[in-house]
């Protein structure tokens, strides 16, 4: 990722609400341009984030650190993943080389064994603090901290205050490179949390050893985790020692999570490598439901979208339940101009969703917006807010509520949609301009007023309350 062209998109982002919306919250059906666009960092996908969650929760429950994870998916090729605080911060290229669910557990149950033993406390603290951007412009390089900091027009200085004292250069190095001793005893956490949850250790000594192989070979690509990680000779052999000695050494993930993973992946092989990707991908089943699937989004993405619809109605009869599948019959049926269709389908994704995503409702409003009719926009602005209660941070969501409240004359609602869009995007400058034409619209007191209020009174970088 070059740290140049994220800066640039930081900048301008701290600007404009609208391309804040691409570059910190996009929804699924507008992930084709996530994807596509190399300049995007973030990635909001609800199969992928549920699936990540599941994978960490039991992990962070061995290790005594709080429930409930935020996922966020960056958008980098490079095997990266991190965790600030309830955060879990991973790279979309980590989780397309890793073949099993047990490499990533075990990446997350290393990770994990570094905040449980306190390592890099202080960077830790500052990072929990600081906005998801923030975060992930310094994971892909100090360019866009500085940036905002430099231009000092808007809320990103402030945002990322609280890690731009130091500068991005040295909270990167902070971050890149624990000591020796902290490697051993994450290794050793790791391996306890997994035994703990009856899982494998092979798949994080498979990740190690293949950063260690992939060093031995010269002018090797490096990934950021293999730096801040280092994992020489003799650490990975007390790591495999560690391994096998657990009675879980050679438990393999259940059949239905090691799908789930493969279909994750064969989504991430169509975005970002384009529609080769997958049959490369799977050429040791090339008829499985992660292969069909992976072939019904590279149809749709690159193909007729016409073609793609009975390929996702087949993957519906194997899996009638499967949310995902509605919501990508939803975004095909989107993209052939048929939003009511599209709507219905959403509807059923959101229904058969077991974690309530606030992805999917407000995937489901767009598609009512889409319809405008007066009845549907009112739809669209419920289901959007039900989308938005469950996931504040959808800067995406906001820009749908503003256009459906705008759309039904509704001019003050709009103002404030756009206000809390800028104010969860971290433009607080912004937030507040929009906030105060927001009250000029609103009686005094008004609920509308006194929300636009909160945000007014909220100032730069202070957390407002949810
Ligand atoms: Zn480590």
């Amino acid at each position: 990722m070059q740290a140049h062209s994220l800066s640039s998109v930081i900048s301008k982002a701290a600007r404009s609400f609208a391309a804040i919306s691409v570059a910190a919250a996009v929804t699924v059906s507008a992930s084709v341009n996530a994807f596509a666009q190399g300049s995007v960092s973030v990635v909001r996908d609800a199969e992928i984030e549920a699936l990540v969650r599941d994978y960490a929760r039991p992990i962070f429950k061995a290790a005594g650190l709080r429930p409930g994870v935020d996922i966020v998916l960056v958008n980098d090729r490079s095997f990266n993943a991190f965790v600030a605080g309830q955060r879990v911060f991973i790279n979309t290229g980590a989780l397309l080389q890793s073949e099993t669910p047990n490499e990533i557990i075990g990446v997350i149950a290393h990770e994990a064994g570094h905040i449980a033993g306190g390592h890099q406390q202080r960077l830790r603290e500052q990072l929990e603090r600081a906005q998801t951007m923030a975060i992930v412009s310094t994971l892909l390089g100090a360019g866009a901290i500085v940036a905002g900091a430099a231009t000092n027009s808007s809320g990103l200085a402030q945002a990322g205050g609280g890690i731009a004292i130091g500068g991005g250069e040295m909270i990167r190095r902070g971050l890149l490179g624990y000591q020796r001793s902290e490697e051993a005893t994450a290794d050793r956490s790791a391996i306890t949390y997994l035994a703990a949850t009856g899982q494998s250790a092979k798949g994080m000594l498979t990740t190690f050893e293949r950063f260690q192989s992939a060093l031995a070979l010269s002018g090797a690509k490096i990934d950021p985790y293999q730096i801040s990680h280092p994992a020489p000779r003799d650490r990975i052999a007390n790591l495999e020692q560690l391994a096998k000695n657990s009675p879980y050494f050679d438990t393999k993930d259940p059949p239905a999570l090691q799908l789930r993973h493969d279909m994750m992946r064969a989504k991430i092989a169509v975005f970002t490598d384009g529609q080769g990707a997958v049959s490369r991908l799977f050429r040791k089943d090339p008829r499985g439901l992660a292969a069909q699937y992976g072939d019904a989004m590279a149809t749709y993405l690159y193909g007729n979208v016409r073609g793609a619809l009975p390929k996702v109605e087949a993957l519906l009869k194997q899996q009638p339940k499967n949310p995902y599948f509605h919501e990508l019959r939803g975004d095909i049926l989107m993209k052939s101009n048929q939003p009511a269709k599209a709507a219905e389908a959403y509807a059923t994704a959101v229904q058969l969703d077991p974690v309530k995503s606030g992805i999917l409702p407000v995937s489901y409003g767009q598609a009512l917006l889409a319809i405008g009719t007066p009845d549907s926009l009112k739809k669209a602005i419920t289901q959007i807010r039900t989308g938005l209660d469950r996931d504040r941070e959808n800067a995406t969501g906001y820009r749908y509520l503003a256009q459906a409240y705008g759309q039904l004359g509704d001019i003050g609602e709009a103002e404030l949609a756009t206000a809390e869009g800028h104010y969860y995007g971290g433009a607080y400058n912004d937030a507040q301009i929009f906030a105060l034409r927001a009250q000029q619209k609103f009686k005094r007191g008004s609920p509308g007023w006194l929300r636009a209020q909160d945000i007014i009174d909220s100032r730069q970088g202070r957390k407002k309350k949810n």
